[in-house]
């Protein structure tokens, strides 16, 4: 309907909004936002999360230190090497530069934030992608402490928390303070901060997405929290930076792909949203259900639509390629993750039921 209207003379509309369509935002405010004090003008709509994660490190800068889980989602640390944050490359220890927090089976999957050492920002993603753990309230209040001690930006992924089916947080912005004004300055980088426009009162910003949502892959549809009680230490508001960004390198998402967006927030879209997580959780079980029959040790799974397959002593590689060429199923390898993914398989509940259930049968077949 949009995209026939963009050729009517009264339908046509040209450049929108560079943050995204007014009522679209306040349906995002609205829907997943309500309880916490997020408003309209906090939400920037976007072609996606991973471009936001990238237009994110343009606003950080290059002289910036960041934190990731270990194993997490490729983009945080990838697009830090793009931005020359990093350091070199170790096999078997990541880049430098970057904090690894290892998040294992033995933590439950949540880092001992009094081994990690101080950044400037700290890229969290829960449901996490790939090990499928949904941080607890009590995790996401130490985090956001850990934050505040240290004067450290979280950028919060819930690219998943649709996924989310017991009480756990959907949102970085249910722990109280993490959109609170915060102005510490450490005195030893105040100077190269200031000169570089650090947002140093940051808490956390707040990425998501259609994609897992609403199957968006393709269509191109996210969004991202910059609460305006965000300021940088001078008093200047973060999300007026981020603006500027967001003007100069991008101009809006697509108004087509908007107008899918609000439909998705429409009560009926809210309801088939749910029927789709639903059906993949489903699919979720039933890989669960299949390692944990061959005496794996499976992690993930509950709120997420991935499943963390444990080889213990084994190369995520080696795994990888025997399953694919014993069963022509795709997995992937845990170590793409981080060095901590090493030893690890992520299985996807990404695909149709009869193909899931002929790779179960498949992986029981292989490991009989
Ligand atoms: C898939 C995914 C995204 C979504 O990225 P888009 O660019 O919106 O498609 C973001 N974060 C994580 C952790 C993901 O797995």
């Amino acid at each position: 309907m949009r995209a026939h209207a963009l050729s009517t003379v009264e339908g046509y509309s040209g450049y929108g909004a560079e943050q995204g369509e007014k009522l679209l935002r306040a349906k995002i405010a609205s829907t997943y936002y309500s309880n916490v004090g997020i408003e309209e003008d906090d939400i920037f709509v976007s072609d996606g999360a991973k471009s936001d994660i990238s237009r994110l490190q343009v606003l950080f800068g290059s002289g910036v230190t960041m934190a990731v889980q270990d194993p997490s989602y490729p983009a945080y640390v990838d697009s830090s090497v793009i931005m020359g944050q990093t350091r070199l490359y170790q096999e078997g220890f990541g880049y430098g530069k970057i904090e690894y927090m290892k998040c294992t089976p033995e933590n439950g999957f949540f880092p001992d934030l009094s081994t990690v050492s101080r950044t400037d920002v700290i890229f969290f993603c829960s449901p996490n992608n790939p090990t499928g753990a949904a941080a607890t309230r009590d995790q996401l209040t130490r985090l956001v402490q850990f934050a505040k001690d240290n004067g450290s930006i979280i950028v919060y992924d819930s690219a998943y928390a649709m996924y989310i089916s017991d009480d756990k947080p959907r949102s970085i912005f249910e722990i109280p303070g993490a959109k609170e004004i915060y102005a510490l300055v450490l005195d030893i980088l105040k100077p190269c901060l200031l000169a570089k426009g650090l947002p140093l009162d940051m808490v956390a910003i707040e990425v998501s997405s259609f994609s897992k949502y609403a199957g968006f892959t393709g269509v191109r549809l996210g969004w991202t929290v910059i609460p305006k009680e965000l300021h940088f230490s001078d008093g200047f508001p973060v999300a007026k930076d981020f603006n500027r960004i967001v003007c100069t390198c991008f101009n809006g998402a697509s108004n087509i792909a908007q107008a899918g967006g609000l439909a998705c927030l429409s009560p009926e879209g809210l309801q088939a949203m749910q029927e789709v997580v639903g059906f993949y959780k489903e699919n979720t079980k039933i890989i669960v259900e299949t390692f944990t029959s061959l005496g794996f040790n499976v992690y993930g799974g509950e709120n997420a639509p991935y499943v963390w397959v444990h080889f213990p002593g084994q190369n995520s590689w080696d795994v990888f390629s025997e399953i694919l060429a014993k069963t022509h199923v795709v997995t992937t390898p845990g170590s793409g993750f981080g060095p901590g993914g090493e030893g690890f398989v992520r299985v996807s509940a990404f695909g149709h039921r009869a193909n899931v259930l002929e790779a179960c049968r498949r992986f029981k077949e292989l490991y009989k």
